[in-house]
């Protein structure tokens, strides 16, 4: 789409190409007449679609209880279902590890899920973009909202160009919280952003986490706020992401379908943190945490064995891979250190007393060349104060997706959109 092409006016502007925006145009556009333009600051278009794009089909995985029931989200599922064409993995076994942890006071949930890999998900996008172009709906990539006007219904591009609206919805994501925040101080709109999840990422041999040969990516819940988050095997291997300031791990899989198996499982295992006063930014305490990690990795993120973490000694770059050590990072940049000197000491504790109860559950996850990478961590929502609840914010203003903390997934995102697009439908 060019620049050039964008008309000045739009009964609807939607400010992302994450599945939040994209729940929101597909309704709309399916279901109506309205112009609607779709505005993407980046190249490609649709926001953590493109990551591994796991798909979580089970209430209440992905949807934060406050904003969400059951019943209506069954509905909605079956409404992303629609767009998304899943293939949802098998699972087996699931009632043998409930079992156990059942005995340890541990949670394991049983989510309908699919997965389409990194390398796949490209292919999906594409589909949908043309899809919205069929419906009429002007797709703008490589295209960034600047500001919203205080005072009227406008919202300037960052090449200069003002366009107004009849209803703007922003779905701009986690990775530009400060943006929203922004926005919402112009608009006049109260939020707080006191959550916040941090955590490690594990690497394994598959063989010491088997679990994921009947359940793709098990999601177990343990006292103290602690969950295993994300579980990629196959062709599995941890990345290196920017934030403002700082490095987060995170983890991705390929397709079964076009990659062989290198053997490896990785996963994280999250904390969430409430924040309560006189510190209540959540994304602030996880930026000063990443920052303290990269002044002690020299700019990178930590990697520690756990034979080396229960000795209570530091990993070393030259010891890393020897003697029973027996497979490799698969992130090479990653610094090897000691995870004791840059985590606080409530995560640090419950996180491994949570892996001590995961090792009960699945004999073997502790294994001494099991890798443990930090941080991980997820800046979740500012909570904007919602005059309704299609999350409307200001008369004719929406905020929805993960950066509104409606959502923590791509089909809750998803979800959220046609939540915020059935309030517009109805007016
Ligand atoms: C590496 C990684 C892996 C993940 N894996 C999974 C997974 O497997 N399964 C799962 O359910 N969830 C996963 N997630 C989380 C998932 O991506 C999010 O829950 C989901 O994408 C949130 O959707 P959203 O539409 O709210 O935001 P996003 O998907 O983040 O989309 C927001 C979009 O808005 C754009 N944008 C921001 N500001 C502007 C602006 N000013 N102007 C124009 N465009 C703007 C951004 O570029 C972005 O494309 C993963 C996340 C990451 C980072």
């Amino acid at each position: 789409m060019n620049k050039q092409n964008i008309k000045p006016s739009y009964d609807v502007i939607i400010v992302g190409s994450g599945p939040a925006g994209l729940g929101a145009a597909f309704k709309i556009a399916e279901n109506s007449d309205k112009s609607i333009l779709l505005l993407e600051k980046k190249k490609i278009s649709s926001g953590g679609l493109r990551n591994d794009c796991k798909q979580n089909y089970t209430y209440p995985v992905g949807f934060p209880m406050e904003h969400w029931e059951k019943e209506e989200v069954d509905n909605l599922l079956s409404e992303v279902k629609t767009h998304l064409n899943p293939k949802l993995e098998t699972r087996v076994n699931v009632e043998k590890y409930q079992k156990r942890a059942k005995k340890i006071h541990v949670k394991i949930l049983s989510i309908d899920q699919a997965h389409v890999g990194t390398d796949k998900s490209s292919q999906l996008i594409n589909g949908l973009i043309e899809e919205l172009n069929t419906l009429g709906v002007t797709v703008a990539i490589d295209t960034e909202a600047k500001e919203v006007s205080s005072d009227k219904k406008e919202l300037t591009l960052s090449c200069g160009t003002i366009l107004s609206f009849d209803h703007l919805i922003l779905a701009p994501g986690r990775a530009d919280y400060d943006w929203l925040q922004e926005q919402m101080n112009t608009l006049g709109v109260e939020y707080s952003d006191n959550i916040v999840d941090i955590g490690v990422r594990i690497e394994t041999k598959e063989e010491n986490y088997p679990i994921v040969r009947d359940y793709y990516d098990p999601k177990i819940l343990f006292p103290g706020k602690v969950r295993t988050f994300c579980t990629n095997s196959g062709s599995a291997h941890i990345v290196r992401e920017k934030y403002k300031g700082y490095y987060s791990v995170n983890g991705h899989s390929l397709s079964r379908e076009y990659n062989n198996s290198n053997g490896l499982v990785n996963f994280a295992m999250l904390k969430t943190i409430r924040l309560t006063e006189p510190v209540v930014s959540g994304q602030k305490f996880g930026k000063i945490l990443g920052q303290m990690v990269m002044q002690l990795s020299g700019g990178s993120v930590i990697m520690q064995r756990v034979g080396d973490f229960r000795l209570g000694s530091r990993s070393k770059k030259e010891t890393f891979n020897s003697d029973i050590y027996d497979f490799e990072p698969t992130l090479k940049n990653a610094v090897a250190g000691d995870l004791s000197l840059c985590m606080p000491a409530k995560i640090l504790r419950d996180i491994w007393k949570s892996l001590k109860m995961l090792d009960t559950i699945i004999p073997g996850v502790l294994h001494p060349s099991t890798i443990i990478y930090y941080p991980e961590i997820k800046t979740y929502s500012n909570k904007p104060a919602f005059i309704n609840d299609a999350f409307m914010v200001k008369d004719a203003y929406y905020i929805i997706g993960d950066g509104a903390g409606t959502s923590r997934g791509i089909t809750a995102a998803w979800a959220s959109g046609i939540r915020a697009a059935n309030d517009i439908l109805s007016l």
